[in-house]
This record gives C-alpha cells, sequence and structure tokens, in this order.
C-alpha cells in the first residue's frame, strides 16, 4: 500500500524536475528515501559569535552592519564582497575589527541584501586571508529570528543545500511518522526505545532547547537509528542462511588443473595467490555449495585466482560465468582472460549487450550445448533466458559495488546441483564489516601485491594551477605513457567540472587526435573503441567520467589525473588510482580541487596522498564518514547501513542479534501481523538490491 514515503521528491518545496533527478541520480526518489539521508553533524547558529573573537577555520554565525559592498569582475563574471562590522564598537582589542563576505559568482539579490547600512546575519566557515577574516559564500540568515539547530547533509551535486535542508524538513513534517517499526512496538516497550519517526525527527529537526553542541549528534536518536538497521541486518542475515543452507553442489576434484593453470601466467602467482588458490579449490571439491568473497586490493592479482578455479571447474566437466559491473570491463575481462583460458583449452565467450540478435542468439544456444566453457558477461547474464549445459561457478567481479552477488538468484540453472559462488571485491573493509556485510560468505583475503609495484606517486593541487597539469600530462606522453583525467560530469555547469570542457582545453594544447573522450552517454561499441585506441596509443589523453572508475586496465597509463577530486570518495578515489602504473612503472595520480574545500574534503584527500593501502583508506574512510559511505550504498528505507557502524557498535550489534532472535524465534517466515514492517523491510531491502542490480 503506497503512503507518503512513496510520494516523489518533486512534492516537496523547492524541488523542481532539475534538482529532482540530481537527488535520483543519488538514490534519493522518494520523501521516504530523503528521510534516510542523514546529517553528518550540525551548524549551531543560535549564539552569534562577536567579530573580534572569529577564529580561522570556525564555523560560526555573525551579525553586523554592512560597511562597503561592491561587486567586481572575475574571470568573465562577476563576483560581489560585502565587508560587515560589529554594531556595536567593540573594544580595540587583538581580534578582527570586521568580516569580509565575499561571493566569487554574485547571486541576484545581493546588492540589495547586503546594500550598505544594512544589519545583517551569516554564517558560514570563517578563513583568516592574509590576516582579514573573510567568508565565502555565506549563508544569508534573517536578522530577527532566533538561531536555527542546522543539519549538515552530505553533498549531492546539483543540489543547493538551503533546498536540500527545506525539502528534508517538509519531508520530516509531512511523513516521518509514517516510518515503519521493523522492532514491534511490543518489544520496543520492553526494551524503552522510541519510534522511528521519533528518532528521525530528532536527527532532522534537532530540539534547540535541548541540543547539546558538545556532543554533536542527538545521541540517542542515532543509537536508535543504528539499532533498526543492525536489527535488519541481522534478520535478513537469518532467513538468507536458512535458504543457503539448502542445496548440494557438484564437486570438482582438485586434481592436475590447478596446478597446470596455477603454471600458465607469464608470472609466478604470490604466496598470498597461492593459499587464496589452495582455499577455493579446496571449497570447489567439495559438495556443499561455496559462497566465498575473495577480497584483495586493487591490483593484488584475483583475476589470475579466479581463472584457476574456472580451471579447476572446468577439468571437471563443468562451465564458468564471469560476472562484471560494467560492460567495458566485461570485454576487458574477456581479453586478460582469453590467453591463459585458450592456453588451458576453455572455450572463451563474451554475452553483453553489445551483441547483434544473431550472435546473442548463437551464443545462448552454445552455453545451452556446453560449446562454451567460461563466459564473460555482465550481471544481466544471470537474467532468466540464459541456460547452461552444466554450469558449475559463477564469478562477481563487484569492484567495490557492495552485495550485489548474494542476492543473485543463482538456483540450479540446469547444472548437475548449485553452482559455487566467488565473489571479488577490490574495496577492502575490516573483517568485521564484511562477515556482516556479506553474511554468510567465506572470506579469503590476498594480503599482499605482486612484488616490484612503486606506489603511485599522488599530489593534491588547486585546479587553477592548470600548467602544472598540463606539464605533468605532456611528460606522462612522453614517457610513452598515457593519461586518465577523470571528472565529475559530463557536461561542465556552474558547480561542476566537465568533460566537454576539459576535454577541449587538453585538446587545444595537445591536439584533436590524441585526446578522446568517454562516458555513460556513448554507446557501447563507441566506448569499447575509444578504449582500444587508448590502449594502443594512438590516443594518449583519455578525459571522461567514472566510467574508468572500476577494472579498466591499460597497462601504459601511467597518470590519473581528477578533476574536482573533493567531489569523489576516498573508495572511489583509490579505485580511480588503481589505473595506473599497472605494468610496475612509475605513475603519478593528480587529485585537483576546487576551492573553497571543506575540511573534511582535504582530509580525504590527504589520506590518498599518504598512503596507497586501500586497509588504511577504508579505515580512514570510516573515520571521516562513517560506514554507510564507505560501503557505497545508495539505500532506500531501511535499506543498508547508512548509520550504524559495525566496527564500533558492537554492543548494539549484540542486542540487535538478541532482538533478531526473539523477533524471528517462534516466526521463522515473518508472517505474523506484528512482524508485517519487518518483513517489509527485509523485502524492501532485497528488492532494492535487485535494483541496484539491475543498473548494473
Ligand atoms: P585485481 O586484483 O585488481 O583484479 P588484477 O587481477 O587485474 O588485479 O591484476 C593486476 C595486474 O597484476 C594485472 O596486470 C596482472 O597481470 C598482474 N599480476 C597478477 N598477479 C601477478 C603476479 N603474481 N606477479 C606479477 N604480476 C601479476
Ligand atoms: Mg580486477
Amino acid at each position: 500500500m503506497p503512503t507518503l514515503l512513496d510520494h516523489l521528491v518533486e512534492t516537496l518545496p523547492g524541488i523542481g524536475p532539475t534538482t529532482g533527478r540530481h537527488l535520483r541520480e543519488r538514490g534519493y526518489a522518494t520523501i521516504g528515501d530523503l528521510l534516510w539521508l542523514l546529517p553528518r553533524g550540525y551548524d549551531d547558529q543560535r549564539t552569534p559569535t562577536p567579530i573580534d573573537r572569529l577564529q580561522d577555520g570556525q564555523y560560526a554565525v555573525v551579525e553586523g552592519v554592512v560597511r562597503r559592498a561592491r561587486s567586481y569582475p572575475r574571470g568573465g563574471r562577476m563576483g560581489f564582497e560585502a565587508r560587515v562590522a560589529p554594531k556595536e564598537v567593540q573594544s580595540e582589542g587583538s581580534g578582527y575589527q570586521e568580516l569580509k563576505l565575499v561571493w566569487f559568482r554574485a547571486i541576484p539579490g545581493l546588492g540589495r541584501r547586503f546594500a550598505e547600512g544594512e544589519t545583517v546575519r551569516v554564517a558560514g566557515k570563517v578563513q583568516d586571508y592574509r590576516g582579514t577574516a573573510s567568508m565565502a559564500h555565506p549563508e544569508s540568515l534573517p536578522a530577527d529570528a532566533p538561531g536555527a539547530i542546522e543539519p549538515r547533509y552530505p553533498e549531492i551535486p546539483g543540489v543547493r543545500r538551503k533546498i536540500l535542508r527545506r525539502a528534508i524538513r517538509a519531508a520530516v513534517d509531512r511523513a516521518a511518522a509514517e516510518v515503519p517499526d521493523l522492532i514491534p512496538a511490543r518489544l520496543r516497550a520492553a526494551i524503552g526505545v522510541s519510534t522511528m519517526g521519533e528518532a528521525l525527527r530528532e536527527i532532522h529537526v534537532p530540539d534547540p532547547e535541548t541540543f547539546a553542541a558538545d556532543l554533536d549528534t542527538p545521541h540517542l536518536a542515532h543509537q536508535r537509528i543504528a539499532l533498526e538497521e543492525l536489527v535488519l541486518w541481522e534478520l535478513a542475515l537469518r532467513l538468507r542462511r536458512a535458504s543457503e543452507r539448502g542445496g548440494v553442489a557438484q564437486g570438482f576434484a582438485v586434481g592436475p588443473a590447478v596446478s597446470t593453470a596455477s603454471a600458465a601466467f607469464a608470472f609466478e602467482l604470490t604466496p598470498a595467490q597461492k593459499s587464496a588458490v589452495a582455499e577455493i579449490s579446496a571449497a570447489i571439491a567439495s559438495e556443499a555449495p561455496m559462497r566465498r568473497l575473495l577480497q584483495g586490493d586493487v591490483g593484488c592479482g584475483k583475476t589470475a585466482v579466479a581463472m584457476v578455479a574456472c580451471a579447476q571447474v572446468h577439468a571437471g566437466g563443468g562451465q564458468a560465468v564471469f560476472l562484471a559491473p560494467t560492460e567495458l570491463l566485461a570485454d576487458q575481462h574477456a581479453e586478460t582472460l582469453r590467453p591463459t583460458a585458450q592456453k588451458l583449452g576453455l572455450r572463451v565467450g563474451v554475452l553483453t549487450g553489445a551483441l547483434s540478435k544473431d550472435q546473442r542468439r548463437s551464443m545462448l544456444d552454445r552455453l545451452a550445448t556446453g560449446a562454451v566453457d567460461l563466459v564473460v558477461g555482465t550481471h544481466a547474464l544471470l537474467s532468466g533466458e540464459v541456460r547452461f549445459s552444466n554450469l558449475g561457478l559463477v564469478i562477481v567481479d563487484e569492484q567495490h559495488r557492495f552485495g550485489v552477488a548474494q542476492r543473485l538468484r543463482l538456483g540450479n540453472r540446469g547444472a548437475r546441483g548449485r553452482p559455487h559462488l566467488l565473489v571479488m571485491t577490490a574495496t577492502p573493509i575490516p573483517r568485521s564489516l564484511a562477515l556482516v556485510l556479506y553474511a554468510g560468505l567465506d572470506l579469503t583475503s590476498i594480503d599482499a601485491k605482486p612484488p616490484g609495484r612503486i606506489p603511485v606517486t599522488t599530489k593534491m593541487l588547486p585546479r587553477s594551477k592548470r600548467d602544472t597539469v598540463i606539464r605533468q600530462i605532456a611528460r606522462a606522453i612522453e614517457a610513452g605513457g598515457r593519461a586518465f583525467v577523470v571528472c565529475p560530469a559530463i557536461s561542465a555547469s556552474d558547480e561542476l567540472v566537465g568533460v566537454d570542457r576539459t576535454a577541449a582545453e587538453l585538446q587545444a594544447e595537445f591536439g584533436n587526435e590524441r585526446v578522446g573522450r568517454i562516458h555513460g552517454q556513448l554507446s557501447g561499441e563507441e566506448r569499447r573503441e575509444l578504449m582500444r585506441a587508448f590502449s594502443d596509443g594512438e590516443l594518449q589523453v583519455l578525459v571522461g567520467t567514472t566510467v574508468l572508475e572500476v577494472g579498466v586496465d591499460v597497462p601504459a597509463a601511467n597518470l590519473m589525473v581528477i578533476e574536482q577530486a573533493e567531489r569523489f570518495g576516498i573508495a572511489q578515489l583509490h579505485q580511480l588510482r588503481g589505473r595506473v602504473g599497472r605494468a610496475g612503472q612509475r605513475s603519478a595520480c593528480l587529485l585537483t580541487f576546487v576551492e573553497p574545500i571543506s575540511e573534511e574534503a582535504e582530509s580525504r584527500l590527504e589520506a590518498l596522498c599518504e598512503t596507497d593501502d586501500g586497509f588504511v583508506l577504508a579505515e580512514r574512510d570510516l573515520e571521516l564518514r562513517g560506514p554507510g559511505h564507505l560501503f557505497g550504498y545508495r539505500q532506500s528505507g531501511a535499506s543498508g547501513l547508512q548509520f550504524a557502524s559495525l566496527a564500533q557498535d558492537q554492543t548494539l550489534l549484540g542486542r540487535a542479534g538478541e532482538l533478531a532472535d526473539r523477533i524471528i524465534g517462534n516466526d521463522p517466515n515473518l508472517s505474523a501481523p506484528e512482524h508485517a514492517s519487518a518483513r517489509a523491510a527485509v523485502e524492501r531491502w532485497e528488492r532494492n538490491a535487485a535494483v541496484r542490480e539491475d543498473a548494473g
């Protein structure tokens, strides 16, 4: 039954089709979704700070009188600045005597609101600029209203902060009370916790009467939501285990194929790879269906390990499927796997959307008759119509999209039992998290990279330093390498650096014929051709969006430029950086940022500059942003972990486990009416997972 929670975000004040689209792109389509966009912290606007007590780097609300204001031309546009002095004369102390407000890009109405003599109230981050206190793009507050506690939401590209805040506020008023509780009322009363609606309201609209600035978040509400998330996880985990328990797989004997395959590469497997091979081959030799996660940092060599498993299955008469997150990657995997596969006598097929109807039919035939031993494709490959002669192993390369594989409907698929499943992920996560995130999967880790890898030299610099960027690209090309340039958007906008202008700039510099552009709006065919040209050196610079993010393997690539890197998360940046230096050559990564940059974004970029170690970065990310972001979840409703910290909330996790047991104990299918919302939550979680899968 649809509720207010299902209403589209466009029904909220201030959200038009464009903002709506930006929200949707981030997975926030409905009012219910928006309620789960939780603040990272709060700006306390209750008490203005006197101008002479402002500190560099502080978030502050300031009241004063505009002394001087002017617009000025700035790079082809108009900027605006205003100087604000205290309303009353301050003591002649050592503090600032005025605050300079700066808009690098004037917005309509500024001149009126910040006219000389006006009393104004603004909020923002104070920066000391050569002895002057200044605030860039401050928020203008009503001068007479009492101050509020403003939640600080994660940035959503294309959505203005103020609009987002207003929309979420309206969403809370309209629909928070409808958020279902999966912990039934009886249990809530027994353990003394509030409803989710109450908790969400407190998180989004904290009470200025009771808000404690030093606690930074409303603690109890935080715990309440974390508990809800963890109970959902624990429930899903129990239900999944129950459904996985059954079934028999084919056992594929370890045999000589494993050592033959291990020796078939141009390199020798590292000890870490060898022990991963040993664990996996033992598991697929058994008749218990393998459900295993192969975890290891970018570049540690998971593909080779997977290939050996395919060879073992093949030797026992089974087929293997290799699923990649994108078509581009599927093609690449097919290319890398093919030489070794052929050497070992495996017939390789590719099944992607790029095939013609006839090609597709013929490939389906060959899969059904067993004329293909290893098929590479996207997740769509496991959609209904595909039949196998004897499917023995499914490999899913998730890169850093989590949780896709375990929700694939593997079934029996014409096999003599359930296929074994191997999930590969490239974002290292602490073991405790992996166990919960991949509930029911066993874990194999590759904890060392092949020898001789030189860490990628990583630097951050303001985007305005174009000559440095150009010089680095020129140098990379001269060394016989290739440069990737990643932008946050296809088309440039006021806020975002785009592939279009960046490519034009670089084409002017290096010549049209050497610079290509790649993004999701091109067809699979066009993208493949671009990748080929880049790989072969016809193109030397490739400007693109994050379609480059996952797995793309161009051994000659030695420079990764990430424009507006502050727009990306740590995991994503680490992935992108992993695209260069793959052949063991010297390589570099430039993280350009557009000022002003938030403290948190700066810490992210610094972390990248300091270390190349994915595990360290994962921990750092966890500290900076909380696990929800680390996991890259785009969730709807209570569908993922945005709030709970599995690493830190161990006590809460234990409590959630007990609650889950009490919920599921006498009602294993959650069919009792009081468990209706728990069942709905688990189902919604599964459904959202399926949507994410379809989106590729
Ligand atoms: P990932 O774990 O990120 O999927 P890949 O499997 O793509 O990593 O391997 C990264 C690169 O390292 C590939 O070019 C691969 O050929 C190479 N490689 C893998 N294993 C070894 C090894 N034992 N010694 C040397 N190079 C290796
Ligand atoms: Mg890989």
